[in-house]
């Protein structure tokens, strides 16, 4: 809704200063004409007195003739003055005015142009008051709407994206079995029952990642010891290593502090990291998960000896749907989301989550830390 504006900062300014010399003109006007003419009396009846004596009545006359001139001419030098500061306060007015009204017009103007979905839209910054830093933060403003802007229509293009090769296959499979094209074997069966489980992992997902984003996550937080964590994590997943023959090591000191965290979330990110590390890592390869004091938090590593990570991708893991090998990670079951749920649990949790790689073919760590519980 805009609402119109009656009156504008500009005629109030105005008034404003014209009030001000309004009444300080009344001040003076009454100041002066209270006191001059008695401060003049009194200093023409001393020269008088002091000076000539003698001659009486000739004398008062004129003096009173200079008083009526000096009356006059005062009032006279007090309404031109007034007229000088009437101006005077026209042309402060439009200067001021302008330099106050202008940008907040700008802003007004960009702040409308950005509800219609302009969203590129920006201010200059230059004022060096107020004006100009709350011109500043309204682009840092819009900046950061039109960054949540672009990431909300480039999630629902990846999320199309996602959903349409699993729904392909399965469309392209069961039109193939109405038509008699393809055979309903087990092999079939298998796949559509794959595709189906893939769209339901990648909603599963989906749903964590909006959840966690809005930290709506609910967290259960409690002290809990990291080897306990690393433990369930591990028991978990340790078939799936013995499967594809990845070895699964732990070095986990027992005497770690306690750290404060919701125990399944935590075990969540550990199982992501390391069935990230198992997918990405050949049959024959390793795996270690690490846990250490670092001042005042644990830091939790795991370590693979797999593929390894280009240094130039490394900045981007954790975005949303960012994969240095696309379809790779597609057909290895990957969601394409889950670091970027990881990130959110850990941050949730106050810590902070961070990959390292010595480059492709080199193996890659992924690291976070969690404060211990106080
Ligand atoms: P995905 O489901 O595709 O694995 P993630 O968000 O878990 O999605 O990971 C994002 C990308 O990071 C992966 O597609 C992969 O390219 C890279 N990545 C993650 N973990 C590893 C790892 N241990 N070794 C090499 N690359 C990895």
């Amino acid at each position: 809704m805009v609402r119109r504006i009656r009156g504008g900062l500009r005629g109030k300014l105005f008034l404003a200063h014209l009030l001000v010399i309004a009444i300080g003109m009344v001040t003076l006007f009454v100041a002066t004409l209270a006191i001059a003419p008695t401060l003049f009396d009194r200093l023409m009846g001393a020269m008088m007195g002091s000076n000539t004596p003698s001659m009486g009545g000739t004398m008062s006359g004129m003096a009173e003739t200079t008083a009526q001139a000096f009356r006059s001419a005062m009032l006279q030098a007090l309404l031109l003055s007034a007229g000088a500061a009437t101006l005077a306060a026209v042309v402060v007015s439009l200067f001021v005015s302008t330099r106050i009204v202008t940008p907040i017009q700008r802003l007004l103007g960009a702040s409308r142009r950005i509800a219609s979905g302009h969203y590129a839209e920006r201010v200059p910054t230059t004022d060096p008051d107020e004006l100009g830093a709350l011109a500043a933060q309204f682009n840092t403003m819009a900046a950061e709407l039109e960054a949540a802007e672009r990431r909300r229509v480039a999630l629902i293009g990846d999320v199309a994206h996602e959903l349409r090769t699993p729904l392909a296959t399965i469309e392209g499979y069961s039109e193939g079995l109405l038509d008699g094209v393809v055979a309903p074997s087990a092999e079939t069966w298998a796949l559509l029952h794959d595709e189906a489980a893939r769209l339901r992992r990648l909603v599963q997902d989906l749903q964590d990642l909006s959840r966690a984003e809005a930290r709506q996550l609910p967290l259960q937080l409690r002290p809990c010891p990291p080897a306990e964590l690393v433990d369930q994590a591990v028991r978990r997943i340790a078939s799936q290593f013995t499967e594809k023959d990845v070895t699964l090591t732990t070095h986990v000191p027992a005497d770690l502090p306690a750290v404060q965290v919701d125990a399944d979330r935590i075990i969540q990110v550990l199982i992501n990291l390391l069935g990230n590390a198992l997918r990405y890592t050949p049959a024959g390869g390793s795996v270690q998960v690490r846990a250490e004091r670092q001042e005042d938090a644990v830091t939790f590593q795991v370590a693979d000896t797999g593929i390894g990570i280009a240094p130039e991708h490394l900045p981007h893991l954790f975005e949303r749907f960012y994969r240095v090998d696309k379809a790779r990670s597609r057909a290895l079951g990957g969601s394409g989301i889950g670091l970027t749920i990881s990130r959110a649990i850990v941050e949730a949790h106050d810590g902070k989550i961070w990959a390292a790689s010595a480059g492709s073919g080199q193996g890659a760590t992924f690291s976070f830390m969690i404060p211990i519980a106080p």
